[in-house]
């Protein structure tokens, strides 16, 4: 009972801390789960606004090439004025911010017309890869360009552009308006990305405009517009090639255009609040959780140290100190336990010796108190040595006094063992030196529950050692059979009548 309470404060110190651990772990889970739908979200929030943007400024820079072009065939546009036909032709949108320039080529690739001078800077650009893309293909309609450095500025440029048809269908040039890559990073630069994050906009066959923060050299991003495998969004986690740094990508396709978005942040700065987080939960638990355990294994240890302190108090209470055999105690109550386990199976018999030692007083008297203890003892473990069943016991009932609980033994098994018993006893001294000889005298009793009363079996016994201590003694003597009911007179009236 004891022990199945200190194995229950065991089980629940491993137990508690366990669940303890699962529930924060699983709580931390979720809070990571929810930490990486949140930066997910707010990717594809940045893309939505930087989207609308690049298509609103593209669709108004395309607005003014279409415009541009239909005036090229306005009737008497060839007898205005030069300054007034270049006003006429490009419109407003000419002086947008982020514009470099508007300009029409002819089909030798030369600036015909130019939104910032008249009459146009002489500029050829027959050789640039836009050119001759229009020129190849009638039906391109809106083309981007490669990011380039512009001939005219210096400065970092893409190219939209617009083929010019002739009246009978052959190509007559191009028109073409220049987009600083400055609009890009001052859209860019608004944005929250952390130390590690960057945006990203390709082309659709895969060349990278622009990246947000400008990376070194070696970064050329093809591995990640790999990973977009044509896709029209989606977002996936990816280390990068060229910084190492793992980021959590989120891309789409601007608006119709053949341009991509690609938002990515870093996983270490997505997850760097519930890092913290989870370090300082984590450690308060597991300090918790080792608090536990260390509590219940002490608790544990002490209740069991507490049980074994009392089953041993438990036994010393039921031990004869001298002789370690059960003592009158323990003699007791396995006499009643055996008498009312016979009574419940098939009523008996049961028998008991009892053990005196003869002229016991002289051995003290003679030499000394001392001896006399070795021989009790000497004679302890003879009597222990003469039992074999496990539910035999031997007691020592009284000074020099034993008694020999026999459950399920009968008259003549009982006489068996006390004749060993004697005789053991009588050769005693020969196996040990200084020990002075002895001789002992036996009652013995046996009875049936159905047919006598506990007490009086013993009453037997003692009558029955009486008799042999007045025959003579080293001896044993029988009590006679008890045929009477129970309750009937035993053996001692017998004797007295004697
Ligand atoms: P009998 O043959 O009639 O039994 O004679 P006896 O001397 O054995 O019987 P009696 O009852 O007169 O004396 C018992 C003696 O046993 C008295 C006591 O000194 C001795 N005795 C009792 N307990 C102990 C003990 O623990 N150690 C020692 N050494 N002697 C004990
Ligand atoms: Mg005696
Ligand atoms: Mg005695």
């Amino acid at each position: 009972m004891r022990q199945l309470r200190t194995r229950s404060w065991i089980l629940l110190g491993v137990l508690a801390p366990l669940g303890m651990l699962a529930v924060s772990g699983l709580m931390l889970l979720e809070l990571r789960r929810e930490t990486w739908a949140k930066a997910e979200q707010t990717s594809r929030n940045l893309l939505q606004v930087i989207d609308s943007d690049i298509v609103r400024t593209i669709a108004v820079v395309d607005r003014s090439l279409l415009a541009v072009i239909a005036n090229l065939d306005a009737p008497g546009i060839e007898d205005i004025a030069p300054d007034l036909r270049q006003r006429l032709l490009f419109g407003p949108a000419a002086t947008a911010d982020h514009l470099a320039g508007m300009a029409v080529l002819d089909e030798n690739g030369d600036s015909v017309f130019d939104a910032d001078a008249v009459p146009a800077r002489r500029v050829n650009n027959a050789d640039r890869a836009y050119f001759r893309a229009h020129k190849a293909d009638p039906d391109l309609g809106l083309h981007i360009s490669e990011p380039i450095v512009s001939r005219v500025t210096g400065t970092p440029v893409i190219v939209l552009s617009r083929r010019i048809q002739k009246p009978d269908g052959s190509f007559g040039g191009i028109a073409l308006g220049i987009l600083r890559l400055s609009y890009f990073t001052r859209l860019f630069d608004r944005i929250e990305l952390g130390g590690l994050g960057a945006i990203k906009l390709y082309r659709r066959d895969g060349v990278r405009i622009l990246r947000h923060p400008e990376a070194g050299p070696g970064s050329a991003g093809a591995a990640t517009f790999a990973r977009f495998g044509g896709a029209e969004s989606g977002g996936f986690v990816a280390r990068s090639g060229w910084d190492g740094v793992e980021r959590q990508h989120t891309f789409t396709r601007v608006g119709g255009l053949p341009l991509v978005l690609d938002v990515a942040l870093a996983t270490r700065e997505i997850e760097a609040g519930w890092r913290a987080k989870a370090l300082v939960i984590g450690a308060v638990v597991l300090a918790l959780c080792g608090l536990a355990i260390g509590l219940c294994l002490l608790f544990g240890r002490e209740l069991g140290r507490s049980a074994a302190m009392q089953a041993e108090l438990t036994r010393l209470s039921r031990t004869d100190p001298l002789t370690g055999l059960a003592n009158r105690r323990r003699f007791e109550e396995a006499f009643d336990e055996a008498w009312d386990r016979a009574a419940r199976a098939d009523g008996g018999p049961l028998s008991l010796l009892i053990v005196d030692a003869d002229h016991f007083k002289r051995i003290n008297d003679r030499h000394g108190h001392a001896a006399g203890d070795a021989v009790l003892r000497s004679l302890a473990r003879a009597l222990a040595a003469s039992i074999h069943r496990p539910a035999d016991l031997v007691a020592r009932v009284g000074g020099e006094e034993f008694a020999v609980l026999l459950p399920a033994t009968d008259a003549e098994g009982a006489a068996r063992v006390a004749e060993t018993i004697r005789r053991t006893a009588s050769r005693l001294p020969a196996g040990a030196p200084g020990i002075p000889a002895v001789t002992v005298s036996i009652g013995l009793a046996t009875g049936r529950p159905g047919v006598g009363a506990a007490a009086d079996l013993y009453r037997r016994a003692d009558a029955a050692l009486y008799e042999a201590k007045a025959t003579g003694r080293n001896r044993t003597c029988s009590a006679p059979a008890q045929t009477e009911p129970a309750g009937a007179r035993g053996i001692l009236s017998l004797v007295g009548a004697a």
